[in-house]
C-alpha cells in the first residue's frame, strides 16, 4: 500500500455523476457469452450504541428487525437476509421462545439467513488491540456454536473507520474464507477500480509465502447505502431504495423519487438499473456482481421489508425472463456472491489462490470519505475511554488466567463446592461481552453520544470492579497454604486491591494501607508471561516501613511522600515503593510492617521555580532543597539511564545510555493544534486543524519537583493543563531501561483545541516512521507532502518508532492514541481534543465531556547494531524484544493486593504456575476457560490457551537489557510448560475454537510460526 501512495497524486478531480470515480462505460453485447450474475444482499447495519445506547436501539429498533425478518423471509423462500452483530442477536435470542428460535435456525438452513463475521460487533480496527479483536470474535463464534450450530465463513464490515490487516489475519485464523471492507480513502478506492483491483488476496506484509492471504472484496462508492451501492450514479441507485418511496419517512436528496414497481414502467425501470448492474460490474474482474442493499437499522418495519423484496422481486422476474438481457439476477446472502466468485475467477479452495485476482499487502489508514477530511482525530477522540478499555483489556486477561489456574487447583483438590466457580464465570462472561461491546466502531472511537459514553463508561467500570473480584478470589485460593481453610465470602474480601476508581469518570485512586507493628501480608500478581523485577508502589500510613519477602528477607523499598498538590505534600499517607520479583503467571508474598528500618531509605526532593516563592509544607520525613536560580539544566540518572532536563521546565532534553555511551538529544515539549476556520470543523472523528501547532506555554514558570531516591527518580512539572512526570527505574532489568512519561491532561477549560506531546531528537529519520496495528504488528509509514498535516497521523495502539543507521527511538504506549512524526526526527501523540462543534457524519454534537486523563507511555532508545541492506524499501519492520517486552510490562502492570485485616493471620505462600518464563518471543495472549455445554453455562474442564509467536528485529543487542529468557524457534515442549498442574491435552484449533485441526489429536509439542496466533483447546489438570 506504500508503493499506491506513492503513485497516487491525492487530486480530488469531479468524475461526474460518480464524484469520486470517473466514467464506466460498456459494450451491450459483453454478456453475450456469460451472463452477468448479480447478488442483492439485503442488510441491516445496527451500531450497538451511536446516537442510542445499545439497550434503547435494541428496544426501539433492532428487537423489531429482527421480529420482522423471521417472518418475512419465511413468506418466499427466494429472499435473503445477512446479519453480524451477535450482541444484539444473542440479546434477542434470549427474549425470544423455542417456536420462534427454531423459525430462525430453519432459515438458517435453508440459506436465507447468514451470519456474517460473527463477531460480539463490528469492531472498529484502528484504537483496538488485538486481544480485545479476539476476544469478540470468540465470544460470539462461541455464541453461535452453541445456539446456533454455524460457522461464519464470510467477513462483513461496512462501516468501521479504515481497515486493518490484522483483522485480515485473525479471520484468516477463525476459518473465514472471504471479507468485505468499505471505508477507504476515496483516491485508493478510485485507483483500485481503475486497475480492477477491488478484489485482491490481502496477504500479511511479514508473510513469506501465501499461508495469510483472505480473498477481500472492497466496495468501490463512497457509502453502504442504497443510493452508492448499485451503480456509480446515486440519483439513479436512490430510486431503487424503496423505503423512500413517495409518502415516506425519507426521501432522495437527489430529488428524483423511486417509483412502484408495476407492468407499466417495470421495462423501464429493469434496464436503467441493469445499466448500474452493468457499470458496476465493469469495475471487477468477473462477471458476478455484488450488490448491497440497506442501510442502518433497516428493514425495522413490516411495510419496507414488503416495499424492497416486493418490487426488486418484479425486476429481478422481469430481467430473468429476457434472455436478451443477459442477466441473472437474485436475492443473495454474501457467501452466496463469494462462492459465485470463487467459481467465476477459478479459485482452488485446497490452494486458497486464484491467478486472476491480485496479492495486496498493507493498510487502509487514514481513512477520508470526501476532499481534506481525514478521519484521523477519533484515533484520540475521548481518550479516557480508551485508557480505560485498555485497563479493562488487562484485568480481564489477568483475571482470565489466574481463575482458569485457580479453577483447575480447585479441581484436582476436589473442594469445588467452596470455591465461587459460577459467580467468577458469570462475572468473566460480562466482562469479555462489555468489553466485546466497546470494541464497536462507534465505541472505542469515541465517536457516540455524551450519555451513551457514560453507558459504555459505566460497563467497562463495574467490569473491571468485578473482574478484581475474581482475581482476589483466584488469588486467595492459590496463596493459601492451608487449602482446608478456604471459605469465599463475597462482603468480605480476602484481598484488599490497591487502588479504587471512584466512578466510571474518574481516575483511580490509591487506597491507604494500614500498617501495624504485626507483619501485613502484600500479594503481587504478576499476570505478563516473563519472570519480573519491577517496581511495585502502595500508600502506606506509616512513615516507617519495613518489607521482608516471604523467607523473611529484608527489601530495600523508597518512602516518598504522597502529594496532595505540587508543593504540599500528606501527613496520613506515604508512598512505599521497592521491586518486586514475580514470576510468570505468578504471585510472590511480601509481609509489610511498621518499624524503623534503614533498607527503607526516604527520598530527596528538590524544588525548582524560575522566580517566584515557593513553600513546601508536609515534607517533615524527607531532605527537601528548593533551587530558585540554579544552572539551565540538571540531571537525574538510574544504574541504566542519565537524562537531562531543562531547569525551567522540568522536561527532558538530553538522554545517556550509560552501558554503551550513546548519546540522544530529546526533547520533551507540548503543543496545542486549534481548528481550521473553514466551515468545516474538528470534531469526534475529522483532525482539520489551523495549520501546524503551536507550542505550549506558560505565562508563570512551572513548579517543577525533583524526585530522587533509591528505587526511582522523577521530575514532575505542574503545567495549567498537564502535569507531566519523567521517571527513571533502578531496576537492573527490563524497567529500568526506559523512561516512563506520565500525563494527566485536563483540557476542561478549553475552546477547539487539541493538545500533544511532541519529542524531538536529532535522529536523521527522514520521512519514515513505524506505528503499530493493533499491538499486533508494525507498518512502516512515510509522511508525504502532498498530503495534508492530518493525513499523516495514523492510528498507534501500543508503539510508534523512528530510527536512523545508529539507533531507533520507540514511544510505547499504555493507550490509543493518533500520532505523527511530522518533521525528520520527530514524533508527536495527540492526547486530548476539545471540539465546540459536530463534523457532519451524523453525530450531531462536538466532543466537550474531556475528563481529567491518563497518557502513559515509556521511551525506549536503542543502539542498533547490524544495518540491513536497501532498508528504505522493506515493507515490513518489528521491534526488538525488549520493546516487546517493555510494552506487555507496560501495559500488564504488577497487580498488588493487601491481605485484608480481619485475615491478618492466614499464612500464605508464592505461587508460580510455569516451570519457567515462556520464551521471550512467546506471548500468552489468553487462557480462558470455555464455558460449559451443561444448561447453566458455568465453565468446563477446558480452556482455551492463545499463543501469539512475536515477530521481533536480531539487530539490538539483548546483552544487559535485563532479558531473562531464551528463544526457542516458536517450539514449547507441552510437558515442560506448567509446573504443578499438567497440561492433559493439547488440542490445536482454529482461533475462535470454530474448526478442529488434525482430527482432533493431542499434540505433545507446539510450534508456531513467527507472528503466527495459534489456539489450542486444553486441559489443565
Ligand atoms: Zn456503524
Amino acid at each position: 500500500m506504500l508503493d499506491v501512495y506513492d503513485l497516487l497524486a491525492f487530486d480530488n478531480p469531479d468524475g461526474g455523476v460518480w464524484k469520486q470515480g470517473f466514467d464506466i462505460s460498456y459494450e451491450k453485447n459483453e454478456w453475450d457469452n456469460e451472463p452477468l450474475q448479480v447478488f442483492v444482499v439485503p442488510h441491516s447495519h445496527n451500531d450497538p450504541g451511536w446516537l442510542k445506547t445499545f439497550d434503547d436501539y435494541y428496544r426501539d429498533q433492532t428487537q423489531h428487525i429482527l421480529n420482522n425478518m423471521v417472518v418475512k423471509l419465511h413468506e418466499d423462500e427466494r429472499r435473503k437476509m445477512i446479519w453480524s452483530e451477535i450482541s444484539y442477536f444473542s440479546k434477542w435470542w434470549d427474549s425470544i421462545d423455542n417456536q420462534k428460535r427454531d423459525a430462525v435456525k430453519s432459515l438458517v438452513k435453508r440459506g436465507q439467513l447468514e451470519i456474517a463475521t460473527g463477531g460480539w460487533v463490528m469492531p472498529d480496527e484502528a484504537s483496538s488491540h488485538y486481544f480485545a479483536l479476539i476476544d469478540q470474535l470468540l465470544e460470539g463464534h462461541q455464541w453461535l456454536e452453541r445456539n446456533l450450530g454455524v460457522k461464519p465463513k464470510t467477513g462483513w464490515a461496512v462501516d468501521p473507520f479504515g481497515h486493518s490487516p490484522t483483522m485480515a489475519y485473525l479471520l484468516k485464523q477463525a476459518g473465514l474464507s472471504n471479507m468485505l471492507i468499505q471505508r477507504i480513502h476515496y483516491s485508493v478506492k478510485k485507483h483500485f477500480a481503475k486497475q480492477k483491483t477491488l478484489e485482491f488476496f490481502w496477504r500479511q506484509n511479514w508473510d513469506p509465502d501465501s499461508s495469510t492471504d483472505i480473498l477481500c472484496h472492497m466496495m468501490p462508492f463512497y457509502s453502504y447505502d442504497v443510493p452508492h451501492t448499485c451503480g456509480p450514479d446515486p440519483k439513479i441507485c436512490c430510486q431503487f431504495d424503496f423505503k423512500r418511496l413517495p409518502g415516506g419517512r425519507i426521501n432522495c436528496p437527489w430529488r428524483v423519487p423511486p417509483q412502484p414497481i408495476v407492468d407499466s414502467n417495470v421495462q423501464q425501470r429493469a434496464e436503467m438499473l441493469l445499466d448500474q448492474y452493468r457499470k458496476k460490474s465493469k469495475l471487477f474482474r468477473t462477471k458476478v456482481v455484488m450488490i448491497p442493499l440497506g442501510d442502518d437499522f433497516r428493514y425495522t418495519e413490516a411495510l419496507e421489508w414488503d416495499q424492497q423484496f416486493q418490487n426488486y422481486q418484479k425486476l429481478f422476474d422481469y430481467m430473468n425472463s429476457h434472455p436478451e438481457l443477459h442477466v441473472k439476477a437474485q436475492f443473495g446472502t454474501i457467501s452466496d456472491y463469494f462462492t459465485a466468485l470463487h467459481k467465476a475467477a477459478g479459485i482452488d479452495p485446497a490452494r486458497g489462490n486464484a491467478p486472476a485476482l491480485p496479492v495486496v499487502s498493507g493498510d487502509f489508514f487514514t481513512y477520508a470519505d470526501r476532499d481534506d477530511h481525514y478521519w484521523s482525530g477519533y484515533f484520540t477522540s475521548r481518550p479516557f475511554y480508551k485508557r480505560l478499555d485498555r485497563v479493562l483489556e488487562s484485568h480481564l486477561r489477568a483475571a482470565e488466567i489466574v481463575y482458569s489456574l485457580a479453577l483447575a487447583s480447585v479441581q484436582k483438590s476436589g473442594k469445588l463446592n467452596d470455591f465461587p466457580s459460577l459467580e467468577n464465570y458469570k462475572s468473566l462472561t460480562e466482562a469479555r461481552r462489555n468489553l466485546g461491546l466497546f470494541q464497536h466502531h462507534d465505541a472505542i472511537t469515541g465517536t457516540g453520544k455524551d450519555w451513551v459514553v457514560v453507558d459504555y463508561g459505566t460497563r467497562l467500570f463495574h467490569s473491571i470492579l468485578n473482574l478484581k473480584r475474581v482475581i482476589v478470589s483466584s488469588a486467595h485460593w492459590l496463596t493459601l497454604k492451608d487449602k482446608g481453610t478456604y471459605s469465599h465470602n463475597p462482603s468480605a474480601p480476602f484481598f484488599q486491591m490497591d487502588d479504587i476508581q471512584p466512578a466510571q469518570d474518574a481516575l483511580p485512586r490509591k487506597t491507604v494501607l494500614k500498617l501495624g507493628p504485626k507483619p501485613r501480608s502484600l500479594v503481587v500478581y504478576n499476570p505478563s508471561d516473563q519472570e519480573r523485577s519491577s517496581m511495585v508502589t502502595v500508600y502506606v500510613n506509616s512513615p516507617r516501613v519495613r518489607v521482608v519477602t516471604a523467607h523473611g528477607h529484608p527489601v530495600l523499598a523508597q518512602l516518598s511522600a504522597v502529594w496532595e498538590d505540587s508543593t504540599k505534600a500528606s501527613r496520613e499517607a506515604f508512598q512505599l515503593s521497592f521491586v518486586a520479583q514475580v514470576p510468570a503467571l505468578g504471585l510472590a508474598v511480601y509481609q509489610l510492617s511498621e518499624g524503623m528500618d534503614l533498607r527503607t531509605v526516604p527520598a530527596d526532593y528538590t524544588f525548582l521555580r524560575q522566580g517566584g516563592e515557593l513553600s513546601v509544607t508536609g515534607t517533615e520525613h524527607f531532605r527537601v532543597s528548593i533551587l530558585q536560580d540554579g544552572s539551565a539544566h540538571f540531571t537525574v540518572e538510574s544504574p541504566l539511564l542519565k537524562i537531562w532536563c531543562s531547569s525551567t521546565t522540568g522536561t527532558m532534553e538530553k538522554i545517556k545510555i550509560k552501558e554503551d555511551g550513546t548519546e540522544q538529544h530529546i526533547k520533551v515539549e507540548f503543543i496545542w493544534y486549534g481548528t481550521t476556520s473553514n466551515r468545516d470543523k474538528s470534531g469526534a472523528y475529522l483532525f482539520l486543524p489551523d495549520g501546524e501547532a503551536k507550542i505550549y506555554t506558560t505565562n508563570s514558570p512551572p513548579v517543577v519537583r525533583v524526585t530522587k531516591g533509591v528505587v526511582f527518580s522523577e521530575v514532575t512539572t505542574n503545567y495549567e493543563h498537564v502535569t507531566h512526570t519523567v521517571r527513571l527505574h533502578n531496576v537492573q532489568g527490563v524497567e529500568g531501561q526506559s523512561v516512563e512519561i506520565s500525563n494527566t491532561v485536563d483540557i476542561r477549560g478549553e475552546f477547539n483545541r487539541e493538545i500533544a506531546m511532541r519529542i524531538t531528537s536529532d535522529l536523521n529519520s527522514s520521512d519514515r516512521f513505524f506505528t503499530d496495528l493493533n499491538g499486533f504488528q508494525i507498518q512502516p509509514r512515510r509522511t508525504m507532502t502532498k498530503l495534508p498535516l492530518q493525513a499523516n497521523f495514523y492510528p498507534m495502539t501500543t508503539m510508534a518508532y523512528i530510527q536512523d543507521t545508529g539507533v531507533r527511538l520507540t514511544l510505547l504506549s499504555g493507550q490509543s492514541v493518533g500520532v505523527a512524526s511530522l518533521k525528520s526526527g520527530q514524533l508527536e501523540a495527540i492526547m486530548d481534543r476539545r471540539l465546540m462543534q459536530d463534523d457532519n457524519r451524523g453525530l450531531g454534537q462536538g466532543v466537550q465531556d474531556n475528563k481529567i486523563t491518563a497518557n502513559s507511555f515509556r521511551l525506549l532508545l536503542e543502539k542498533r547494531n547490524r544495518l540491513e541492506e536497501r532498508e528504505h524499501s522493506q515493507p515490513v519492520s518489528y521491534p526488538s524484544l525488549l520493546s516487546h517486552i517493555s510494552s506487555m510490562f507496560l501495559n500488564h502492570p504488577l497487580i498488588p493486593m493487601a491481605i485484608s485485616l480481619d485475615f491478618e493471620s492466614a499464612s500464605l505462600s508464592p505461587f508460580s504456575p510455569l516451570v519457567s518464563s515462556l520464551p521471550c518471543d512467546v506471548h500468552m495472549v489468553n487462557l480462558r476457560t470455555i464455558q460449559s455445554k451443561e444448561e447453566g453455562g458455568g465453565p468446563s474442564n477446558e480452556a482455551a490457551l492463545i499463543l501469539h509467536r512475536r515477530g521481533f528485529h536480531c539487530e539490538f543487542s539483548n546483552r544487559n537489557t535485563g532479558l531473562l529468557c531464551t528463544t526457542t524457534r516458536g517450539k514449547i515442549l507441552v510437558e515442560k510448560l506448567f509446573s504443578e498442574l499438567a497440561l492433559e491435552s493439547v488440542t490445536p484449533v482454529s482461533l475462535s475454537l470454530m474448526h478442529q485441526f488434525d482430527g482432533g489429536r493431542s499434540q505433545r509439542e507446539i510450534q508456531l510460526k513467527p507472528m503466527e496466533i495459534s489456539t489450542y483447546r486444553v486441559q489443565l489438570r
